[in-house]
């Protein structure tokens, strides 16, 4: 009895909105395996984690030693975010935090005791927790590194910059060649609520938190591979207490392929190889009306085949005729296995918004992106994409338009430019596989995750 008491019991918390929960998720499973002496615990809302099991179904059950636990979200059931304010759930979820975590932590495994709390990184409060409990924090950061840095460098970049008092500062074109690792980057290509747009929102706040807090951590896991981003590497090591990138997570902890419920594959199947565009915006962001069509324009005016990935609310509001019209050479899904097609050899160019989790897969097959960033570290992505990789062009006006996407899907799938951007991306590839390799990076690095974690 006292034996399985005192067994290592590691507490995971998820951020329960757009893609964070599933790779922390995916994390646990593979800690749970690689640990079978130590309980795991998996914290999460009701509603996320109910996505998570339908999306990990083929995956069979979770590993016995983890167990997932509902928190409280606020939501009544059936509840609709409000167009007028998407960011309504995310504040009612952090104010019922951390006492929604606590309630549920402290029935958790039998009231076995917590030896390790591991949390997204948005969550600083688990800094706290963890302090109170005289245990190790273990942040988990889901996004890229660029955006690490620039929240872990907010002050710095507040005082040099100035901060808060227009929507896009003055100083929106020069680069911040004074923080280590992000001298390609531009003032404009920050998330909001670093040193423009709105200082108190709850994002912003919370990101300043956080960066406050991650240097405290016993360690922090990162999305990403050594190598990717060799500036970067070196700042992370310097500032944490231990820097462990342990990516790319959907190669490290691989789920089965997502059934393709749509017949993306066999379609792709016929599609002569790297000619295809791949369209998807994640799953928070809806193009607006107008935007969407003049995408639809281009993607019709560039002659490529697509596949698009597009929910059927949004499809109501596609052109008159569209579908008739490219109905030959495009294929439009509400939901596609993307990480399947972005590794399928018929696609040679990726329409993203750039969110970090689309951006690792789309390296992972190699694939070109044309980068339309909405929002929060997007940007930023883009930027490392188009001018750090190279591997992707950035629409510069900030929105699509029909003629911005057919010269864009142009160079990318017609031009020798094109092609140096098929290897350039085939490189950084090689190079995420190979930290996954037996003796890779990553691997070696999730070893470490494991030894921390597990209090051996
Ligand atoms: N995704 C997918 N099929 C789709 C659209 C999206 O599998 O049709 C997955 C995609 O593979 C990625 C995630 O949804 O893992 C989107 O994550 P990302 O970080 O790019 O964006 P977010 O959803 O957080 O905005």
């Amino acid at each position: 009895e006292r034996r399985w008491l005192d067994a290592p019991h590691v507490a995971l918390l998820a951020f329960p909105f757009g893609t964070h929960a599933a790779p922390l998720f995916s994390l646990a499973r593979a800690l749970a395996a690689a640990a079978p002496g130590a309980a795991f615990s998996f914290f999460n809302s009701a509603r996320s984690n109910a996505s998570i099991a339908r999306s990990t179904a083929a995956a069979g059950p979770a590993p016995e030693n983890l167990r997932v636990y509902d928190v409280a979200d606020g939501c009544p059931t059936g509840y609709e975010i409000p167009a007028d304010d998407p960011e309504e759930e995310v504040r009612v979820f952090l104010g019922l935090t951390p006492a929604n975590f606590r309630e549920k932590m402290a029935a958790a495994d039998g009231g076995r005791k917590v030896s390790c709390l591991m949390s997204d990184a948005f969550l600083w409060f688990a800094e706290e927790m963890a302090e109170e409990m005289g245990v190790p924090w273990v942040p988990l950061w889901t996004g890229g590194p660029a955006s690490l840095a620039a929240h872990l460098h907010t002050d710095l970049l507040r005082l040099t910059i100035g901060a808060g008092k227009q929507d896009v500062p003055a100083r929106a074109d020069e680069h911040l060649n004074f923080v280590p690792g992000l001298s390609s980057l531009r003032v404009r290509d920050l998330p909001e609520g670093v040193v423009f747009g709105n200082l108190n929102s709850e994002f912003s706040r919370l990101l300043h938190r956080m960066a406050d807090k991650l240097p405290r951590a016993a360690a922090v896991a990162l999305n990403t591979f050594a190598g990717l981003d060799p500036a970067l590497d070196v700042e992370f090591a310097a500032r944490f207490n231990t820097s462990l990138p342990i990516g790319p997570l959907n190669l490290l902890a691989p789920s089965p392929p997502e059934p393709d419920r749509h017949a993306c594959l066999p379609w792709l199947d016929r599609q002569a190889p790297s000619s295809v565009a791949y369209v998807s915006f994640g799953t928070v962001i809806s193009l607006p009306t107008a935007e969407l069509a003049e995408l639809a324009a281009g993607l019709e005016a560039s002659g490529a085949p697509f596949l698009w990935s597009l929910k059927d609310e949004c499809k109501e509001r596609l052109p008159v005729g569209f579908l008739d019209r490219t109905g030959s050479r495009g294929l439009l899904v509400p939901w596609a296995p993307q990480v399947e097609v972005l590794g399928h050899v018929a696609v040679g160019a990726f329409v993203t918004h750039c969110g970090w989790n689309s951006v690792v897969e789309s390296l992972e097959g190699g694939v070109p992106m044309l980068c339309r960033p909405f929002l929060g570290d997007q940007r930023i992505n883009a930027r490392v994409v188009s001018h750090v990789w190279k591997i992707g062009i950035g629409f510069e006006g900030g929105t699509l338009t029909c003629s911005g996407v057919e010269e864009a899907l142009d160079v990318i799938l017609k031009t020798e430019e094109g092609k140096r951007m098929r290897e350039r991306a085939g490189k950084l590839r090689n190079k995420a596989v190979r930290a996954i390799d037996q003796d890779g990076s990553s691997v070696q690095n999730f070893k470490a995750l494991v030894r921390i974690a597990t209090g051996n």
